[in-house]
């Protein structure tokens, strides 16, 4: 019998477009599993596509990380960079003509017009707004030229960047499947800009051109974009598109309900798999965030939970991404589920890896008499959080505050690398080493104790570089703890004083 259901329905699919402008965050591995669990659920296709139109921020090294971090994950994408399917290129970079197409129709259709307002009006603009306590936005100076003016100042060679037409009055109402209906004032939207003045186009204008393009059926991503939802609607009723229904999935948060960050809680999957969890319980564990089994069962394969899947079931009160839990959860995933010869296996190839032996072996050999020196010396390399002794900081040169300071600077200096090599690693710390007026000996120790968490050991600039940034980050971050930490107030003092001399 024929399925009337598939025949009248579109093909569902969904996507991810992550930025690759950092670290790959476990909040994109989580809202690709709820994509992925829900197109292939319904026998659809889940996309990956690269939003990488923010050529200052975006690096071919996050692009990589976020690729394999997912891979990692068994989050793989059924079209995507490495998988190209019939609606590519899906890297947002390649795909200019298309927007540049695009925007010639809305402005053709006075959808959309060129603002040549100079980032310095724009500043006293937003002051003065807020000044007021009015809510800061465009206020529409341009739309008064007429097309012949806008024409002859562009043939001129103004720099101009097109915005999007916002209906003067009303509000935006529409559905958002988690939510319900949700209303939105225009007065409350911004004339956003769709290109700018690179000719590039925003996330707002190249994602919406690219989900009708790509034939997204269902957009399922975080609730930091409700607010954007309107401006997307508008464009799709410019175009008179199809609209996809929405989703906005309920944020990660940590223990303190503060929405997920890198400061409270290690958000980088490359810092899982370095601390070697293993990747099925953390998608497991992903999975538990907002939506659980019907059977209540709490340890479940992706398999399981595609089968079991339905999003209606996804509950909006914020997930705690609580790494106690998830610690439980990964080991019990590896009793009950990794026989000894399975453990042997993975835990050889994350501890003793060639790469990684290969990048060890040469530090560690000028140092030892035996081999049964070796675990001494090198046991920082396959250990996750140390434990670390302050009395191994002291240092007669340096005090308490100068020694977070070389802490907190050296992070923020290697989180900054867009190339994460041994060169580049010596030359920022070298240079931070100078600015502070430090002898080298002095600001290597507190960098030294909290990645190796010992007084004698190799190099430092190397360990950090095999470490890698997540591990070195998290290491940094135990010695400022250990050191007495840095308070809020403290810590934007700092960066004040740091963003003065870097
Ligand atoms: N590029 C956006 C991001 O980085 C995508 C948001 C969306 O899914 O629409 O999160």
């Amino acid at each position: 019998m024929l399925d009337t259901n598939i025949i009248s329905n579109p093909p569902v699919r969904t996507r991810i477009a992550p930025s690759p402008t950092g670290d790959p965050h476990v909040g994109t591995a989580y809202i690709a599993l709820f994509n992925r669990c829900f197109a292939h659920q319904h026998g659809g296709q889940f996309i990956l596509r690269i939003e990488d139109t923010d050529k200052k921020r975006s690096t071919e090294r996050s692009e990589k990380d976020i690729l394999d971090s997912l891979r990692w994950l068994g989050l793989q994408w059924d079209e995507g960079p490495g998988c190209e399917g019939e609606f590519g290129p899906y890297r947002q970079s390649e795909r200019s003509h298309i927007y540049k197409s695009h925007i010639n129709q809305l402005l053709a259709k006075d959808c959309a017009f060129p603002c040549f307002c100079t980032a310095g009006r724009l500043n006293s603009l937003r002051k003065e707004q807020m000044e007021q306590k009015q809510q800061t936005g465009y206020d529409g100076k341009c739309l008064s030229f007429t097309k012949e003016e806008a024409e002859s100042k562009i043939s001129a060679g103004e720099s101009y960047v097109i915005r999007i037409k916002i209906p003067a009055e009303g509000e935006c109402e529409f559905e958002d499947k988690l939510r319900g209906p949700v209303n939105i004032s225009w007065s409350q939207v911004d004339m956003q800009v769709l290109v700018k003045s690179d000719g590039l186009p925003t996330y707002h204008f190249a994602n919406v051109v690219d989900d009708h393009l790509m034939k997204i059926s269902h957009v399922i991503r975080g609730e930091e974009w409700i607010n954007s939802t309107p401006k997307h609607l508008l464009l799709y009723s410019y175009f008179d598109w199809e609209v996809p229904e929405f989703y906005h999935m309920p944020l990660l948060r940590n223990p303190d309900k503060s929405k997920l960050s890198k400061r409270k809680n290690p958000t980088s999957i490359g810092y899982y798999q370095a601390m070697g969890y293993l990747p099925q319980a953390l998608v497991n564990y992903l999975g538990m965030m907002g939506w659980s089994m019907p059977s209540g069962e709490e340890k479940f394969s992706q398999q399981e939970m595609i089968e079991n899947f339905n999003i209606a079931r996804v509950s909006l009160g914020g997930p705690i991404f609580d790494i106690e839990k998830l610690d439980w959860l990964n080991g019990k995933y590896i009793r009950e589920d990794l026989d000894d010869d399975a453990f042997r296996k993975l835990f050889s190839e994350w501890a003793f890896n060639d790469e990684k032996v290969r990048q060890i072996v040469p530090l560690i050999k000028q140092r030892v008499e035996r081999f049964s020196d070796v675990a001494k010396i090198g046991s920082f390399f396959v250990s996750g959080e140390l434990d670390l002794n302050v009395v191994d900081f002291a240092n007669k040169n340096l005090d308490t505050d100068a020694e977070l300071k070389i802490l907190q600077y050296s992070l923020w200096e290697l989180e900054a690398l867009k190339q994460w090599d041994r060169e580049a690693i010596e030359s920022c710390l070298l240079k931070l080493c100078a600015l502070m007026e430090l002898k080298i000996r002095d600001f290597l120790v507190p960098l030294f104790v909290s990645i190796s968490g010992n007084v004698v050991s190799t190099s430092v600039i190397e360990s950090i570089f095999i470490l890698k940034l997540d591990i070195t980050r998290a290491r940094i971050r135990k010695g400022i703890e250990v050191l007495g930490g840095i308070s809020k107030k403290r810590a934007k003092l700092m960066e004040k004083e740091y963003r003065a001399f870097s």
